[in-house]
C-alpha cells in the first residue's frame, strides 16, 4: 500500500513515513501542494495524508481541486486545525477522515486502513486466486486452511499480483509500488522477493503459480 504524505514540516514527514512504514504502508513525501499535484500525475496512491497549511496554498481549496477533477483516492486530512468549521470544511472539500495534530501513528495507521477498507473499487479486502485467500487488511494469506506466513513485501507483491491475476504486471510498476522515492533498491531485491514468494506458493501448493515474463515483469495465473 502506497501513501502519498502532503506535509511540509519535514521531520514530522519523515516520521510518518518512517511509522508507516513499519505498519506495512510505502510513503511518499510531498512538502508543497504543486509537489503533491506531481506526484498524483506520475505514481498510483492507495491513500493521501495531507496537511492543510502548504507553503503554496490551502489544502482544502486544493483537495476540492483534485475532487472535481475526479481523484478518488482515499484522503485523510491531518491538521492543526482543530475548530468546528475547519473539520466541516475539510469534509465537505472531499476528505474521507478528519484528524488533528497531534495524532499517534498507531491510530493514523487504523484508520488508513479503515478508509482503505470502505466499499470501492480499490478497496476489496479479500483476494481471492487458486486455493488463496488474502486479506488485504490483516494481511494474512492462506491456502485451503493453512495459513502462509509472509514477510511484509512479500505480502505487498503478493497483493499487486492478485489484483491483477492473469495479467503482466511490469516490473516497474511493482517497483514503483513497493518501494518509495526514496528507498535505494538494489537490482535484484525485486527478484529476491519472487522467489520467496513463489516457493511458499509452490509449497503450499496453491493452485497457482508465479511466472517471471522475461524483459517484461511478473504474472500470476491460475494453474
Ligand atoms: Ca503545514
Amino acid at each position: 500500500m502506497r501513501i502519498l504524505i502532503v506535509e511540509d514540516n519535514q521531520r514530522l514527514a519523515q516520521l510518518l513515513v518512517d511509522g508507516l512504514q513499519h505498519r506495512g504502508f510505502a510513503g511518499d513525501i510531498a512538502g508543497t501542494l504543486d509537489d503533491a499535484t506531481s506526484a498524483l500525475s506520475v505514481s498510483q496512491y492507495d491513500a493521501m495524508i495531507l496537511d492543510l497549511g502548504l507553503p503554496d496554498g490551502d489544502g482544502v481549496k486544493w483537495l476540492a481541486e483534485q475532487r472535481a477533477r475526479n481523484h478518488l483516492l482515499p484522503v485523510l486530512i491531518l491538521t492543526g486545525r482543530d475548530g468546528l468549521p475547519d473539520r466541516i470544511a475539510g469534509l465537505n472539500a472531499g476528505g474521507d477522515d478528519y484528524v488533528v495534530k497531534p495524532v499517534d501513528i498507531e491510530e493514523l495507521a487504523a484508520r488508513i486502513r479503515a478508509l482503505l477498507r470502505r466499499p470501492g473499487p480499490r478497496s476489496q479486502t479479500r483476494l481471492e486466486a487458486g486455493h488463496l485467500c488474502f486479506d488485504t487488511a490483516s494481511r494474512e494469506l492462506h491456502s485451503g486452511d493453512v495459513r502462509i506466513d509472509l514477510a511484509r513485501r512479500e505480502a505487498d507483491l503478493l497483493e499487486i499480483l492478485m489484483r491483477r491475476l492473469g495479467s503482466v504486471v511490469t516490473r516497474e510498476a511493482i517497483e514503483n509500488a513497493l518501494y518509495s522515492f526514496e528507498e535505494a533498491v538494489t537490482p535484484n531485491a525485486l527478484e529476491v522477493n519472487v522467489s520467496r514468494l513463489r516457493k511458499k506458493l509452490s509449497d503450499a501448493e496453491a493452485g497457482c503459480t508465479l511466472h517471471t515474463v522475461r524483459g517484461v515483469g511478473y504474472l500470476l495465473q491460475e494453474n
